[in-house]
């Protein structure tokens, strides 16, 4: 199942990752119809970004002094491009970011974002990494290199690198 406002967001991605993503929610559909979460994208920058929209988020947790951009809450990083001198492949649409959503109980809601968990806690938190974790698989398999994979991980992230985009 996808939200339709999802779907108009993947329409903003170049068609090559658009088409890739389309398979992946249905690639997903197996594994969450059976759980109370749907695959979704978190937010409104989720797929493609303005050079605007990737520097008010390279902001978050920065401040940029006389000397330069100064790091004053590392828990608030959430992005390593500022957008200008190191860009997102989300400016290109080759890049989105995912994550599981409560389905509405309300019709004509949507569900909030669950978020993977680093130190899931509770059966709950771990099934949700668990289900993320096999969405990931199918990533994977469909040419996306993800986020969670990096060494310094971006865990809702995964893009089609540059060499594969035609
Ligand atoms: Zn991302």
């Amino acid at each position: 199942m996808m939200l339709p406002r999802d779907r108009k967001m993947l329409d903003t991605l170049v068609p090559f990752v658009r088409d890739r993503a389309l398979l992946l929610w249905e690639r997903a559909t197996p594994i969450l119809d059976p759980t109370p979460y749907l695959l979704s994208l978190p937010g409104q920058v989720a797929c493609l970004r303005t050079v605007a929209q990737q520097q008010e988020l390279w902001a978050k947790g920065r401040r940029l002094t006389p000397q330069g951009w100064v790091v004053d809450d590392p828990t608030a990083i959430v992005t390593r491009c500022d957008g200008i001198h190191r860009k997102s492949n989300h400016q290109t649409g080759q890049a989105l970011d995912i994550a599981l959503r409560r389905r509405a109980e309300v019709p004509g809601r949507i569900g909030e974002i669950v978020w993977w968990c680093s130190r899931p806690v509770t059966d709950g938190a771990r099934e949700v990494n668990r289900l993320f974790e096999l969405v990931l698989v199918e990533a994977r398999m469909l040419g996306f290199s993800c986020g969670c994979d990096w060494s310094r991980p971006d865990r809702p992230h995964i893009e089609i690198p540059d060499d594969i985009v035609i």
